[in-house]
């Protein structure tokens, strides 16, 4: 049994006895730390999620119908914030729980049937496939075409960067039902079958070396009807269903894990003797201050949500601020290795097992995937600051 830091909690009301219950359930079912090869770690998430949906302790907050636990947001940070100091193993498919909402809110019954539970227990992993090669930020001008035929949709195009597409059974998607040129009036949302004859998966490499995301080619593609998701031509109000409470309450979790790692950044700098330099202690001051206005922005949000209302946009405050921290950390971690620094995480004398190269250079991408630093940084100044809007391109 692995041991958990547990700290005695401040709370009152019901956070008290949920949280004492919670480590309770973890003290006694903890899997441990996970295996290092990723096939192994994936049946590893899998089967946690699983036991955690077969014990009622998963999807906080999901409707109880639905395999969640219902819980107000205040209960649901205490959850995600006991999971991370724990150490538990995350859900292993991200994108379940940007699906999910989207059902919840614009599903059929026969839909939320199919569908939900067996997200909640990871018995079927989903990728999402909106970005295409001419379509990135400018999501609305997608052209994976699809037609009626009968009870479905023939579906051709292609889509890209889609994460974790590999290992997905099923991918939601955005395609054009309306005329060329329609924009956003003409985007249906659909649920793709992985396993469809006419799909093609081909991962790309990044510089880590790892194939994390892919191509996702569509030729004639059969989807049937009863897997579209709101009306044909509605599919943009569908994507932009709020991302649901839990997204934002489980963003506390990073908030601890960061807390970690910067305590391990510490470390290495103390560990390399270079923790007395100046210009090094000013950096590692000024990573003290970002990790705790990362917890400062979180908490912002999930206090919104707590008050039932709508994190908006300064949920990219806290996005953006995330991306940049999490480059600052590894470009500082990876300064301070010096020329060992340089090595290929993957050979035997990287330092910490090649971790701070890795992150390195895994964090460039943050400040584009989820939509890039230029775009938060606009919605920031027009939706947040009330600056002037940008003129169109
Ligand atoms: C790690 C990672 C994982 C991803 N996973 C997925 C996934 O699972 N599914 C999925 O659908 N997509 C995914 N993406 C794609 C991601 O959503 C897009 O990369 C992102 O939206 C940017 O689109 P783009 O790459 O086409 O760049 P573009 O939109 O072509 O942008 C190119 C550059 O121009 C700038 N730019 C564009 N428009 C403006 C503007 N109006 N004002 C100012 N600057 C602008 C951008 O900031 C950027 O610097 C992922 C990306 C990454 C990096």
């Amino acid at each position: 049994m692995p041991t958990t830091r547990l700290r005695p909690s401040r709370d009152g009301g019901p956070a008290v006895p949920f949280r004492r219950e919670l480590r309770a359930f973890l003290a006694a079912h903890h899997p441990g730390r996970p295996p290092k090869a990723a096939g192994d770690r994936l049946r590893f998430e899998r089967d946690w999620a699983a036991v955690l949906a077969d014990a009622g302790w998963a999807a906080p907050g999901w409707p109880k119908e639905w395999g969640g636990m219902d819980l107000p947001a205040g209960l649901q940070l205490v959850y995600h914030q006991e999971m991370a100091q724990a150490r538990a193993p995350a859900h292993p498919s991200p994108n379940s729980f940007i699906v999910g909402p989207a059902l919840l809110r614009y599903g059929t019954p026969e839909q939320k049937e199919r569908f939900l539970r067996p997200i909640v227990r990871a018995d079927e992993l989903w990728c999402q496939g909106f970005s295409e090669p001419e379509a990135g930020s400018d999501l609305p001008a997608l052209r994976t075409r699809a037609v009626r035929d009968g009870d479905g949709y023939v579906v051709t195009g292609q889509k890209v960067w889609t994460s974790r597409a590999t290992e997905a059974d099923w991918m939601f998607t955005l395609v054009r039902t309306g005329p060329p040129g329609s924009g956003a009036d003409g985007i249906t949302y659909l649920l793709v079958d992985m396993a469809s004859p006419g799909l093609t998966v081909r991962p790309l490499r990044d510089m880590t070396g790892g194939a994390f995301f892919a191509e996702v080619f569509l030729d004639a593609v059969r989807v049937p009807v009863e897997r579209r998701v709101g009306d044909e031509n509605g599919g943009w109000a569908v994507a932009r269903t709020s991302l649901g409470h839990e997204r934002s309450t489980s963003r506390v979790a990073l908030a601890v894990r960061y807390r970690r790692v910067v305590d391990e950044l510490f470390r290495l700098a103390r560990t390399l003797g270079r923790a007395d330099e100046p210009v090094v202690r000013q950096e590692l001051a000024r990573l003290e201050a970002d990790v705790r206005l990362l917890a400062l922005t979180f908490a912002r949000v999930g206090a919104a949500v707590t008050r039932g209302e709508e994190p908006g946009p300064a949920s990219s405050v806290s996005r953006l601020h995330l991306a940049r921290f999490e480059q600052r950390l590894h470009e500082l971690a990876v300064s301070l290795c010096g020329p060992a620094g340089m090595l290929d995480p993957t050979a035997a004398d990287a330092p910490e097992g090649g971790r701070w190269t890795w992150g390195f250079l895994k964090t460039r991408a943050s400040t584009i995937g989820a939509g890039t630093a230029e775009i938060q940084r606009t919605t920031i100044a027009e939706q947040v600051l009330g600056l002037p809007r940008e003129p169109p391109a």
